[in-house]
């Protein structure tokens, strides 16, 4: 590796100290076995949020991308669950790939997220060629890439709400993930993955998925013959819903993880992506002091996440909850996090010491057991 911070001996001793003081625990955002040796190296405890629909973008994409545009497009659940048996050995390998960088830490693993058409190519020539590869005619898959348009995808069908309306898309994944665990476990290594849907919004969609996991469970422990599979299955709390309901939420999952990026998007009502019009007016004149998607907003968003904590922890005391928005590398959000009692904060590799240093000096400023 090329990151060689670790033999300077200042940083070595500081992050010495910083560990002995500090009682939150520091996670990575990471979605390939790089980044998860990243994070490692530089003292992430786990993986606080493992993004699935990475495998679809860059390097080596083309034939899961591809298997998932056949899937997008099929017309039948039976055309669908052919495709997603294809693309399944690719997601298998995605995650215990990773998995085994983590040697038996937290890996936690989202389910997919993105609105559909995402996946889809948009000009016309890219357009002709799918339609080649895939057998179909140009008008049948205009037909189905209209169809896929929304004029609010981030509010749209997204998250959870594909589970819902394809719930074999959420038996592929958490297949993958269990056989990967459990051909990891077989072979004498570590696992322990943690499922986590995202966008909910209302408890029966996390006990709706939860049913679709439990029976994928059994029936990967019956094909391993393994008695069990160490597994736990939370949610994103990234809707303002989510947040006031969590003692719900909490009755069904095993852990939270603030979704801070689009709490702050749907708290505010500012498009994440659109910030850029407005946003640096509302600095100038002071309207906001900071930006709410770097630092978070303690005073909205934070007691957002503040009351829900709260009420989840009234019916699990030990709830585990982490978060895993932009904030959790901000110093001034991680300090927030600690006083909230999170467990753990989760950034990019590359932030993981600055959370870490933030976490010791807030349990200095602010010391909790
Ligand atoms: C979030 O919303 O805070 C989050 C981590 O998910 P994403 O940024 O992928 O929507
Ligand atoms: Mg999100």
């Amino acid at each position: 590796m090329d990151i060689d911070i670790k033999k300077n001996k200042s940083y070595k001793d500081l992050m010495q100290l910083v560990d002995k003081v500090k009682v939150m625990g520091v996670r990575t955002n990471a979605e390939t076995p790089e980044d998860a040796a990243h994070g490692l190296h530089f003292g992430a405890e786990g993986i606080g949020l493992f993004r699935t629909e990475h495998m679809f973008y860059g390097e080596g994409s083309e034939e899961p991308l591809f298997l998932l545009r056949k899937m997008i497009v099929s017309k039948t659940e039976q055309e669908r669950r052919e495709a997603l048996d294809e693309l399944y050995k690719y997601v298998k390998k995605d995650i215990k790939d990773t998995l085994l960088v983590m040697k038996g830490r937290p890996v936690t693993i989202r389910l997919l997220d993105p609105p559909l058409h995402e996946f889809v190519p948009h000009d016309k020539d890219k357009l002709k060629q799918l339609s080649k590869e895939l057998g179909i005619s140009m008008g049948m898959l205009n037909r189905r890439v209209l169809a896929l348009h929304e004029n609010n995808p981030m509010l749209g069908h997204r998250g959870v709400r594909l589970g819902i309306s394809y719930p074999e898309i959420t038996e592929m994944q958490v297949r993958a993930i269990l056989k990967a665990a459990a051909e990891l476990i077989k072979a004498g290594k570590k696992a322990l993955p943690e499922i986590m849907i995202p966008v909910t919004c209302t408890v029966n969609e996390l006990s709706h998925q939860k049913e679709i996991v439990y029976k994928v469970y059994k029936e990967v422990c019956e094909k391993m013959k393994m008695k069990s599979i160490p597994y736990l299955y939370g949610t994103m709390i990234e809707t303002p819903r989510a947040a006031i309901r969590a003692e719900h939420m909490a009755n069904i999952a095993d852990f939270f993880s603030y979704g801070t990026n689009d709490l702050t998007q749907m708290s505010f009502g500012f498009s994440r992506d659109d910030i850029g019009g407005f946003l640096p007016k509302y600095l100038d004149l002071k309207i906001l002091p900071f930006d709410p998607f770097q630092t978070i907003d303690r005073d909205g968003v934070g007691e957002l996440v503040m009351d829900g904590v709260q009420r989840g922890r009234k019916i699990k005391p030990k709830l585990k909850v982490g978060i895993c928005g932009e904030h959790g590398g901000d110093p001034d959000s991680v300090k927030f996090f600690h006083k909230l009692g999170l467990n753990y904060v989760s950034c990019s590799p590359f932030r993981v010491p600055i959370a870490r240093l933030a976490a010791a000096q807030a349990q200095i400023e602010n010391p909790r057991k």
